[in-house]
This record gives structure tokens, sequence and C-alpha cells, in this order.
């Protein structure tokens, strides 16, 4: 019995409870496809010391497993208090002053890290700290001074994070810290980046630059998670603009609230193909297993809800990073997923699906690939790609044949893992002529039967680009039968 293949990708942080060698090795072996390494926590040289860790264990298992680094942003926090902590009652004042030192907070105020916040609030704005769990509405502001009223209470602690209410803060979406950190990452050699908070496809682009200027050729993740990036311009331009998209539940729930959350997400998961923008639904998947060796019924549900509405890749954050049970939550997202595409989640075009009609040559022939992969017993489809493009463009379709990336691009290798039904596959040859073309056929076809993927008699759909050997070049397509 073979194991089942996963569509669906899985994401997951790495952090305390999963970095050391030991455990990487099990995630891996639980299927992760895609490691986050979240640089709101932890130095350079430990990030760099997991990105190897991961590599390491990757190969142990003969895997590719790609690398995501994930910029902190422009996230707004309150200073540190004096006792760690206060306690707010509802109808309570409170000030956020930004003249405060950052250790200096107490019972009636407390500092604050980004100071432009006071020139973005109003009386009567109302702000959100720790994920929304302290609520004050705004009730004047003088100086440097935001004087509020509480409105839900609790405890305040150290360096929590505000929002407010419905968005509208100015704070652009890369910090200092993070144009350091891109240097980092691409020092490091990740595959992606994921930028927060950005408010559109310009935020989007800029951070493109940044990391191109470092010769990396990553792909740009956008983290939806901004009030203002869900307006449909900006939506649109975000996608336009990004390699991939993540459904940032936890920053945007602050800002639009939790129940505005479900039809948003559902909503980029139905317009990201037109865009051929994979996605990753993120946060609080599998929440319960920070804790917990197995998940609540309704993670399950969310996760196989992910999955039907045809996500790329779901996320762990905490679960994997921080919690008691990483490898449990890893296997508990894998047999969610596999049983979840037991459904034929087949596209209906007027809802879900790539754009129509396609635009370029290699999304005609991604599309036709799919076509003929359903009208005829294809065991797989093979794509000889420099960029992965092709590939991107097939997964589209949410087939369900597997779609195997054979390409000598390193860099498409970590790309690719993140796209639904995509599997890499390293090939060692670089073939750049007209004549090449039967050569790479054979050696396609050798590597996956070495591989055990087909067997002789097997159909096989290929893609390939004549002349080889340039990106954006898929211009054939070809049914070949396996032989000897
Ligand atoms: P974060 O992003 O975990 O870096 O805040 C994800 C989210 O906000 O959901
Ligand atoms: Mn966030």
């Amino acid at each position: 019995m073979t194991t089942p293949i996963r569509r669906t990708k899985i994401v997951a942080t790495i952090g305390p409870a999963s970095e050391s060698p030991e455990v990487l090795d099990k995630l891996i072996e639980a299927g992760v496809n895609v490691v986050r390494l979240n640089f709101s926590h932890g130095t350079p040289e430990e990030h760099r010391q997991r990105a190897e860790n991961v590599r390491a264990a990757a190969k142990k298992h003969g895997v590719i497993v790609g690398v995501l680094a994930d910029m902190q942003g422009p996230k707004i926090r309150i200073g540190k208090y004096k006792t760690g902590k206060t306690f707010l009652e509802p109808g309570q004042k409170y000030i956020i002053d930004g003249a405060l030192g950052l250790d200096d907070g107490d019972d009636e105020r407390v500092g604050l890290t980004y100071k432009e916040l006071i020139d973005d609030v109003e009386p009567g704005a109302r702000l959100l700290l720790n994920d929304g769990l302290i609520v004050m509405d705004v009730d004047q502001v003088t100086g440097q001074e935001i004087h509020c009223s509480v409105v839900v209470g609790g405890v305040l602690s150290n360096n929590k994070g505000i929002n407010r209410a419905g968005g509208g803060l100015s704070a652009a979406a890369l910090t200092e810290k993070d144009k350091e950190d891109i240097k980092t990452a691409c020092a490091i050699g990740i595959d992606y980046v994921a930028i927060s908070f950005p408010r559109n496809g310009a935020d989007m682009e800029y951070a493109r630059s940044l990391v191109r200027a470092e010769g990396s050729n990553a792909g740009l993740v956008a983290k939806v998670e901004r009030a203002e990036a869900v307006e449909p311009e900006n939506l649109k331009s975000i996608m336009e603009a990004s390699d991939a998209v993540m459904v940032a539940r936890g920053d945007l729930g602050v800002e639009v609230g939790d129940a505005a959350v479900p039809p948003i997400q559902k909503r980029m998961l139905r317009m990201a193909p037109k865009f051929n923008c994979p996605v990753i639904v993120a946060t609080q998947m599998m929440e319960s297993m920070c804790d917990n060796p197995i998940p609540t019924r309704a993670e399950v549900n969310d996760v196989a809800n992910a999955v039907l509405d045809g996500t790329d890749a779901v996320m762990l954050s905490g679960e994997s990073a921080a919690g008691k049970y990483p490898v449990e939550a890893v296997e508990a997202m894998h047999r969610t997923c596999i049983e979840t595409e037991k459904q034929k989640v087949m596209p209906s075009a007027s809802t879900r699906g790539p754009r129509f009609p396609p635009l370029t040559v290699d999304e005609c022939i991604a599309r036709q690939a799919i076509e003929t992969a359903h009208m005829m017993p294809i065991k797989a489809i093979a794509a000889f790609t420099q960029s992965g493009n092709t590939t991107l463009y097939m997964s589209r379709h949410l087939g369900d044949v597997p779609i195997y990336a054979l390409t000598p691009e390193k860099s498409t290798l970590g790309r690719v893992s993140l796209f639904r039904n995509v599997i890499p596959k390293s090939i060692d040859h670089t073939y750049t002529s007209d004549t090449d073309a039967p050569r790479a056929t054979r050696e396609v076809i050798d590597v996956m039967k070495r591989d055990g993927l087909v067997e002789v008699g097997d159909l096989i759909v290929m893609t390939l680009g004549t002349p080889m050997g340039q990106a954006g070049a898929t211009n054939t397509m070809k049914v070949v039968e396996v032989e000897e």
C-alpha cells in the first residue's frame, strides 16, 4: 500500500517546541511541506540555525521542504509595565501615552512603540489590545496622550499589540527592522518572504524590490490582515503583485471583527485563482492543540472547509512553534486533508477557478494538460519547468491527478512546494536546445520510474517548452506511455 498523496500543503511555524533536530525530523516525516520562520521572535542566528536544521532533516528524508520567512511588520505595541501588568475594569479611564518611557507603564497609563498612532486616532475610535481581548474607546487626544474608556477589561501585560477597529492606521508595511530582516532572510536563502500588514499592491512591489536587491528570487507572500487590504481594489492589486496570499485571520479578525473573517476567506479563495495566486489559510486552525493531543471537531471542520474551498495550504502557528503537540498537530491536519480530498473538489467555472480565457501560451497548455488528464486514465502530469509557473497554472484547476514539477532550478523546488497538488522533483540536467527534448523526456520518465511514481504501461501527460531551458516558454503537451 502506498501512502495516499495529500494535495493540500501544510505550513508549520518553527519555534522553541519544534526547532530541535529530533522534532523537525518528526514534523517532516509527518508531512510538513513548508516551514515558517517567524521574524517577530528570535535572532538572525536562530533563524539561520533553524533553516539549516530543516534542510538537513529534509535531505535525510529525501524530500523538498520550502522555507518561508515571515516579517514582523508594523505591529503596534504598548510598552512594558513596572510591575509586568495592570488590571483594567470596564468603564475605567486609561491613557496610552506616547511621551511615557517604554518601561514605565502603571495602573493609569502605558507607553507606546509607534508614536504616530496618536495622529491616526480621534475621539470615538475603538482600540483593540491583546488580539481584541481588551477593548477601549478613545475619549480625547491631547498632545501625546490618548485618553480612553475601557469597554472590555481584563489583564493587560507587557508589549501587547494594539489594533484599531475598522483599520485606518497609516503605518507603512515595511519597518526598518523588516528591511534588516529581509537581508537576513535572503542571506539564509529562503523560498518565500511574507510581508505583514500590506495595504495594497504597491506595498508588495516595494517589498519585492528590496528582496530582489538582495539578489534573491524568493516569492512574495502578502499577509492579508488589515481592513484596508480586503477592500476590493486593494485586494485585487495585492493578488496581482504577490506570489501568494495568506488569510492572516488573527490580526484580520481583530480589525474587521471575527464574524467578517469567514466570508473574506471564502471571497479570497474564489478570487485568487483568477490572479494565479496561491492561498495559505492561517491562524488558530488547530489552536486547541497547543494544549491537547487532539483537535476539536470545529477545528477539523475549519481545515476541511478550507480544503473544500481549494486552498493551497493550511498553516500552523503557535501549535507547532510553542505548543505541546507540534507533531500531532501536523498529523491531525494531514489526516483531515486526506479525508476531505476524497471528495471531488472540481471547480465550477463560474464560482471558483482559474481565469478564463487563459491569457498566455503556458496557461493554455496547463489547462489542456489538466483536461486531458481528466479525459484519459492518466497516472501523473509531469511538467518540465524552469520557473514552476506551468505547475502553478495547472494547480489552479483543482484536478486530482498529481502534478510533478521537474526542474533543475533549486529555487523553483522550494517555490512549488506551496502549490496545491504539485510535487517538486529535482532533475540533474539543464537542457537548452530543441534536440534535447527527447533526452529530457527520457530522463523525466526514468526519474519517475525510479521513484516508483509510474510503472511500465502507465500514461502520463508531459509539458515542456522548446527550445528548452527558458522560463515561461512552455508550448508543448504530449501524452506518453511509460516504456521499459
Ligand atoms: P502573525 O500573522 O501570526 O504574524 O500575527 C498571522 C495573523 O495575524 O493571523
Ligand atoms: Mn498578524
